[in-house]
Parts: C-alpha cells; structure tokens; sequence
C-alpha cells in the first residue's frame, strides 16, 4: 500500500504512523525526521534545511523533492510505504505524481486528518520527545511515568524547537497557506479519505483501518 499522511501539525500523523507500520509492515517516510536527522549529524542537507525548520516555514521544495524520490527507491519501499510529511505543496504533489508515473506505481490512499486550531496548539506545545529513540509523549495527554524520562528507554524528553508557541502558530499558517491546497488536489485525484482526528488515537487507527482495509 502506498499511502500519503496530510494534515496539519500536530494532527497525529506520526502517532497513527507508528501503529499503521506495524500493521501494515511498510516504512514510514517522515522528510521532517530525515531533516532533523541531517541537522543533527551536520550534513550539507542538514546545514541548508536548519533555518527554515527552526523557523518553522517549509525547506525549499528542490530540496525536498529529490531526497523523497531517492529514498522511494530503496528496498524497502518495494511493497508500499506511508508518505508522512510529504507532499507539501502542490509542486511537491505534482513531482510525486511524476515520480509514481515514472515507477509505473498509484497512490492507494491520502489519509486526511481533521483537527481544529486549539487542539493543535495544545498537542503541539505539550509534546515531548525521547532524544534517544524518538518516542512521543504529551506532558497532559499522554505523559511518561517519570517526568523527563522515556518509559521505553529510559532516554531523555526534549521539547522540539520547532513546538513552541510562537513557532507552532507560524507552521499552522503555513500550512493553511502551502499545504491544505493539497486536499482539494487529492479529493479530485479521488483518493482522498478524511478523518476526524480529534478523537482518541486507537479510535482513529481503527476508522483508517476500516476505510483502507484489512
Ligand atoms: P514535520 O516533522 O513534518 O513537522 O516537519 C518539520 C519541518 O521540516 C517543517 O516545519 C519544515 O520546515 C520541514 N519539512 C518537512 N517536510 C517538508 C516538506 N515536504 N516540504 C518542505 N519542508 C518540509
């Protein structure tokens, strides 16, 4: 299955991920994790994306573009993976569209998360991530067992630099501006299938599930 995760920060895109890999047993592709992980060893990639990511606007998209159609290439995205971060914009879609045309492959799915403003806020800022191995928490919603420490690996929680307010207020703008475009290109495509991510996070694995099958 090859599937596309759109929505607004903060949507649980990459909480869903998570569980949506381990059912389906395909990758996850997160050009967000990809940047912070190339600003974190220093790369030439890294050193371009920092002062956009920090700032929350969007990395150029020939920057962005090229990485993805590399990494659609490898093994392990043979039999389907889960595109969470990308597209955003609709250049983005289009050079996806190409990339798919070129491999002779369809997008199965667009999995649409509907959240409202405040709630994003509040996922946003609360969260908080396991330096170590990336697990996610929430300081209220869904908080570790001991303050600043990973229940799975004992690692330190950090707050990404990106989820402050000030910040996280800029990446929903940028997304209403670059990237919701994307919900009308995908409902005409005919695969866009939309969700009400407010709701319990099991709930909404089980609604996406039911929608794209078994
Ligand atoms: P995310 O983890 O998906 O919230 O992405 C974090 C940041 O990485 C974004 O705020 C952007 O600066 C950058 N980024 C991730 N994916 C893309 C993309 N497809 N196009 C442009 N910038 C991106």
């Amino acid at each position: 299955m090859r599937a596309v995760l759109l929505g607004p920060p903060g949507a649980g895109k990459g909480t869903q991920a998570v569980r949506l890999v381990e059912k389906y047993g395909i990758p996850q592709i997160s050009t967000g994790d990809i940047f912070r992980k190339n600003i974190k060893e220093g790369t030439e990639l890294g050193k371009k994306a920092q002062e956009y990511t920090n700032s929350g606007r969007l990395v150029p998209d020939e920057l962005v573009v090229d990485l993805v159609a590399d990494r659609l290439l490898q093994d392990d995205c043979a039999n389907g993976y889960l595109l969470d971060g990308f597209p955003r914009t609709i250049a983005q879609a289009e050079a996806f569209d190409k990339m798919l045309e070129k491999n002779g492959q369809k997008l199965d799915a667009v999995i649409n998360f509907e959240v409202g403003y405040e709630t994003l806020m509040e996922r946003l800022t609360g969260r908080r991530l396991c330096k170590a191995c990336g697990a996610s928490y929430h300081i209220k919603n869904f908080p570790p067992k001991v303050e600043g420490v990973c229940d799975k690996c004992g690692g330190e929680l950090e707050q990404r630099k990106d989820d402050t307010r000030e910040t996280a207020e800029k990446r929903i703008e940028v997304y209403e501006e670059s990237t919701a475009p994307l919900i009308e290109y995908y409902q005409k495509a005919g695969t866009l299938r939309n969700f009400n991510a407010e709701k319990d996070p099991a709930e909404v694995f089980a609604e996406i599930v039911a929608e794209i099958g078994e």
